[in-house]
């Protein structure tokens, strides 16, 4: 339910409502839009409320919202939600973003060719995993916080933010410390313990979708990261699993334009574990973005054919600088330019 507020209403009013809600054991949420303040009403809420609430002053009216999930949901918050990150970074402001960078930080090296790569062609945030969520135990599982480190310290020489994946409470210090964005990958995407202690760090979250979720079990889980206080939540459509194995996963390009719809929240587009194909790459970045997507992760890897992880999937620095004049072009074609490349200057 939301409570469509006056124009001119006080704030009086409001806390009238608040308190209102409060007392009857409900959260009310204010969300200040460009065209109309509401209050979201959070909890279990019973059909009469609605009545109730309508007679108070201050009220235009009061409207059920219909999908269980509220603060994630466009009918409860109209405008975009834009999440800014450091060096002027900004996701979600209609100029699409570009994440890159290695699968996992491997060596001090191998980061560092991929990222003044990614840098110099004009991606916008560095990525790169140190814990890694590996399918077998025997794979290469990630340099823990050596990788960490080796990742926060390219970011501050090049100018870029980071994003990495959290997989456990366990090393929530260790990554909030050393990235700009959490990462949650589609294997946690209902970890709603893991959800909710990522929220409480403050950083923005990325929030992949699972690897067999629905939509709406993906917008509830963004409902988690919200309801514990934290607005700051990129989504990331990563590919499902379906029937098709000529593909690793099925990039799910209905989803970013139908999120995109039901939700303010920016989505983005992973191509990389979405196809598993470096050749596949390219064309589903563009589709990614043609289809309303505010940004991209690609992974790059100065030599793929080495990689501990997802080499096939990842694209050469040279490769990766191609996309990107591509998908610039394609942007600009329709209007929404690819955003300003970060300034150098930690904002
Ligand atoms: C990744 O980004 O490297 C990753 C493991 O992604 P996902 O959680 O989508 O599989
Ligand atoms: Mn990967």
């Amino acid at each position: 339910m939301i409570v469509v507020m006056n124009m001119g209403r006080s704030e009086a009013q409001r806390d009238a409502i608040l308190q209102r809600l409060q007392t009857l054991g409900l959260r009310g949420q204010e969300i200040s839009g460009v065209s109309r303040t509401v209050i979201a009403v959070l909890g279990n809420v019973f059909p009469e409320l609605r009545d109730e609430l309508s007679t108070m002053e201050g009220v235009d009216e009061v409207l059920r919202v219909s999908k269980p999930y509220k603060l994630a949901n466009r009918e409860v918050h109209m405008d975009d939600t834009v999440v800014e990150l450091p060096y002027g970074v900004r996701v979600g402001d209609g100029h699409p973003v570009i994440i890159a960078g290695p699968c996992a930080v491997e060596t001090e090296e191998q980061l560092w060719a991929a990222a003044k790569g990614i840098r110099a062609a004009g991606a916008h945030i560095l990525r790169g995993g140190a814990f890694k969520p590996r399918t077998s135990p025997y794979s290469f599982q990630g340099l823990g916080v050596p990788g960490l480190k080796i990742l926060k310290d390219a970011g501050d020489r090049l100018g870029l933010p980071v994003v990495t994946e959290l997989m456990s409470v366990r090393d929530i210090d260790a990554v909030a410390q050393y990235s700009d964005v959490l990462q949650i990958g589609a294997r946690n995407t209902q970890n709603f313990v893991l959800l909710e202690e990522a929220a409480k760090v403050g950083k923005p979250i990325l929030l992949k979708r699972a690897i067999a979720g629905t939509i709406e079990e993906w917008l509830l889980a963004a409902e988690y990261i919200l309801n514990a206080g934290n607005p700051n939540v990129i989504l990331c459509e990563r590919g499902i699993r379906t029937f098709e194995t000529a593909t690793r996963n099925t990039l799910d390009l209905n989803a970013i334009a139908l999120v995109k719809r039901l939700s303010h929240l920016p989505v983005i587009s992973d191509p990389s574990h979405g196809t598993g194909r470096w050749y596949l790459v390219r064309p589903m970045s563009m589709a990614s973005i043609a289809v309303g997507a505010d940004g991209l992760m690609i992974e790059v890897h100065p030599s793929p054919d080495h990689a501990l992880s997802d080499g096939a999937q990842s694209l050469t620095p040279g490769n990766f600088a191609g996309l990107v004049r591509e998908v610039g072009k394609l942007a600009e074609a329709i209007g929404r330019p690819l955003s300003p490349a970060p300034e150098r200057i930690a904002s």
